[in-house]
Formats: structure tokens, sequence, C-alpha cells
């Protein structure tokens, strides 16, 4: 029963991304947070392999495991990342997309060389908080350059793009088209933008990773 549902809506989900990206590569990340564990065996036994989690100790509950039951997921770090835990997050995660704040690039750059050879680095965005809200991740705009020349130059970090994520209260659209100009200015092409109320609207601008829970697996039973 369950299982239908989220195989419909994930299909339903990817037709409304193909047609508002017009045909160009839009990924669908789906958001796993606080969903039951069948849930997303579901949207595994469906086909999908993107995932995204927000939480680092919640995700090592569940993924460890269920990578190595289907072993070409690819886990998305979507929330913020405390450098304490960057070490269990490059264990686990194929993609950071939370990297906001010089600290944490030079603890990943650290983390990155003391795991040597066998150590596959994670693929990186930079949160942009677009709307500088107080209370959310993120580098301001402002400040944006700064971060990206100390990954790239000093660092050796590759940034594959920007991600943000919209004001609740505000028109999302001037979001996307902020974080696209910012993301083109810098020469990264990944944009992860466009959760399940805005999705289509982020398709449509450019997303290169849309980032979808609710519509997929439905309303979540905790808060978060
Ligand atoms: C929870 C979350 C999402 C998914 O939100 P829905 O509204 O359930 O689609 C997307 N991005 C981030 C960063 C999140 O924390």
């Amino acid at each position: 029963m369950v299982d239908q549902i989220i195989a419909e809506n994930l299909n339903t989900v990817r037709g409304q991304i193909a047609k508002a990206s017009g045909g160009t590569d839009c990924h669908l990340v789906a958001v796993s947070k606080v969903q039951p564990i069948e849930s997303v065996i579901a949207a595994l036994d469906a086909g999908h392999r993107i995932f995204g989690e927000n939480r680092v100790q919640e995700a090592e509950t569940k993924w460890p495991d269920l990578k190595s039951r289907y072993p070409d997921i690819e886990l998305h770090l979507i929330g913020s990342l405390q450098t304490n835990k960057v070490k269990l997050a490059l264990a686990l995660f194929d993609v950071i997309q939370s990297l906001d704040r010089p600290k944490l690039a030079r603890a990943i750059s650290r983390a990155i060389k003391a795991g040597g050879t066998g150590l596959v680095a994670p693929r990186l965005f930079i949160q942009v908080n677009t709307g500088e809200e107080p209370q959310k991740g993120g580098v301001p705009p402002g400040e944006l350059p700064a971060l990206i020349t100390l990954c790239r130059d000093e660092l050796g970090l590759k940034i594959e793009g920007l991600m943000c994520i919209p004001p609740t209260s505000e028109e999302p659209a001037l979001h996307f088209a902020l974080l696209a100009k910012l993301a083109g200015r810098h020469g990264c092409a990944g944009l992860s933008m466009g959760m399940s109320s805005d999705f289509e609207l982020a398709a449509e601008m450019g997303a290169s990773h849309v980032r979808v829970g609710t519509a997929i697996f439905g309303e979540r039973q905790t808060a978060l």
C-alpha cells in the first residue's frame, strides 16, 4: 500500500520535473529525514537512488546498512554540519550541500587529506543564505566570493554548485534567480534549489538538483 503510493509519488514528481525543466538534467534528491525506514526502502525498491538527509547522526542510523544492500546509492547531506562530525559525514555522504563557512571548509579539507588515498572526496555545494536570515545556515551572499576563493585557491576544494533554502514568507523565484546569478558569476554548474512546494519552479529556473521530501513520502511525523 504505502509502497505503491511512494512509487506513484516518485513517478509523478519525476514527470513534473521533466516537464518543468524542459528536458535539461535535473536530479531528484528524495529527502528521507525522519521518514520510517519502510518508506525509504519503498523508494529504493521503486528504483530511486539519490537521497538527502539533514542530520549526520540520524543518517548514521540507517544508511550504512542500506548502502551495503543497495550499492549505487548517492547520499546528500542537506543540513548543517558541525566540524566535529566532518569525519563521520565524509564516510557516509557522497555530496555535502551545506558547506557554509571557512572553518568548515578547512575541516573538510583536513579530513580529506587525513583520509588518504582510500577516501573518495565528497562533491561539494556551498549553501548560500540568500534571505540573510539569522537563524538559517548558509554563507551570506556578500561573503560568498571569499569563501569560494578560500576553497578553490587555498584548500584545493572543487565547488560543484550552490544551494539555497528561501525564506518561507518570500517569493522563491527571487531567491532562485539570485542563486543562479551567483553560480554563473562563480562558474559553478550545480544549483540545488526547490522543495515540495516549489520544485517545479526551481526546475524551470535551471536547478540541477531539487530536494523533495513531503511530495514523495507524505507529511513527516516529527517536525524537523
Ligand atoms: C526537509 C528539507 C527539504 C524537503 O522539504 P519538503 O518540503 O518536505 O520537500 C529540502 N531541503 C532541505 C534543506 C530540507 O531540510
